[in-house]
């Protein structure tokens, strides 16, 4: 088999991507370790920029998002308690959108299934020969057999673990990694949060928040020391009064679904792309959870690559291909920066609050600078 361009990977970036492609006319087939349902179960957040969904509308990738989506006009940041509101935006069509992943992930699929772009699920690449050659050819496996595809590209969407961004030699790349010393522990609970708004607390104890979802559900968060685990955690009653005397407000207490456990690193390459094979989205970055870039991230990487690809195929010029990186990174570096800055902010990093973090979180709330690019950040650069 031959495909223009082979796509490793239907997490939400493999996914736009071949959307995006399929509206170009350019040929493209997804491979995908996992089965649908699991693709479909994932549960993750969603806080998408204005520009974003701008794009997932009008490329038709998602038929839900502007009715299903939540607009957020204003977060609540929690000093110890004590609310500041911080307004995003005077009108919902100006502002980012909570829409989660697997609202994403599942407008995706359909849309990807309505065009009958191919996907083969539980296919899983095993390497990659002859990249320096004319064409690709892909080695994946299926029900316990061999395959190959041949291709002009391969594009690895194929996240953090994925083997695309190791399919790159070490001399190749390079990268920038730093595992945090918090975690969070993240839980949904039944009906909708006590504020319309997302709050954000930080708190001489800890960083906690508070967000609604798409499914009229409530998502909590927790900073918890990193090396936690499952066994380690208190009594469901004690983590509600730990959430609630952080937040600074009451919340209606309930099941907790979709417990989980997540450590937080901040890593990026300022390789993606080498010869014939491209990286694109966790691949190539994963940012710390808070400010919700991750996904934003990825959909701006393939919206860059299906552009240079269109250029390539459609204008025959492979200009937009060659400066992929440098765009991306162009896009990228000042999300990572604040991104982190953000984290580093909001999160109980040593026994004592530090006079520098406090500071700089009283400038967020008064200096309209810092406010400004605050709103910006969240909203999209
Ligand atoms: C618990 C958790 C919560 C998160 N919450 C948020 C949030 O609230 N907001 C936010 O913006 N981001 C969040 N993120 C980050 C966000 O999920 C990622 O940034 C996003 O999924 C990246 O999309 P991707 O398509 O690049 O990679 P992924 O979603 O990782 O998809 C990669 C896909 O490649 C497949 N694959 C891997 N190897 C192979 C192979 N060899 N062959 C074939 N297929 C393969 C995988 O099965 C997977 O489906 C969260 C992440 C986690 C872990």
């Amino acid at each position: 088999m031959y495909k223009q361009i082979v796509i490793i990977g239907a997490g939400p970036a493999g996914l736009l991507l071949a959307r995006l492609l399929h509206n170009r006319g350019i040929e493209c087939i997804i491979l995908e370790n996992r089965n649908e349902p699991f693709l479909r179960e994932l549960n993750r957040g969603g806080f998408l920029e204005k520009e974003i969904v701008r794009t997932l509308v009008e490329e038709k990738a998602s038929k839900k998002i502007l009715a299903k989506g939540i607009s957020i006009t204003q977060i609540d940041i929690h000093i110890n308690g004590e609310k500041h509101a911080i307004p995003l935006a005077s009108t919902p069509n100006k502002t980012a959108i909570i829409y989660d992943q697997k609202n994403i992930v599942a407008d995706l699929l359909e849309s990807i299934k309505a065009d009958e772009i191919p996907i083969i699920f539980e296919a899983k690449a095993q390497r990659y020969e002859s990249l320096d050659g004319d064409k690709v050819k892909i080695i994946y496996t299926l029900d316990g057999q061999l395959y190959d595809i041949n291709c002009d590209y391969v594009v690895g969407c194929d996240g953090y673990r994925g083997i695309s961004r190791r399919s790159i030699p070490r001399h190749a790349i390079t990268e920038k990694k730093e595992e945090l010393p918090y975690a969070w522990l993240e839980w949904i609970t039944e009906g909708t949060p006590s504020s319309a708004h997302p709050i954000m607390a930080f708190h001489k104890t800890g960083f906690a928040m508070q967000i609604i979802n798409a499914n009229q559900q409530t998502r909590y968060y927790l900073q918890i020391k990193r090396g936690t685990e499952k066994d380690d955690l208190p009594p469901q009653k004690e983590i509600w009064d730990i959430l609630e005397k952080r937040l600074g407000v009451q919340v209606a207490r309930g099941e907790m679904f979709h417990q989980k456990l997540d450590y937080m690193r901040s890593f990026h390459t300022d390789t993606m792309q080498y010869k014939r094979l491209m990286i694109a989205g966790d691949a190539a970055h994963q940012v710390p959870r808070l400010g919700s870039k991750g996904i934003n991230m990825a959909f701006k990487d393939v919206i860059l690559l299906a552009d240079a690809f269109y250029h390539l195929y459609k204008k025959e010029t492979n200009s937009h291909l060659e400066n992929y990186t440098k765009q991306c990174l162009e896009s990228h570096l000042k999300t990572i920066a604040y991104t982190n800055f953000l984290n580093q902010l909001f999160h109980k990093n040593e026994d004592e609050i530090p006079a520098k973090q406090a500071t700089d979180i009283q400038q967020l709330l008064t200096d309209e600078n810092k406010k400004q690019e605050f709103i910006q950040f969240l909203i999209g650069f």
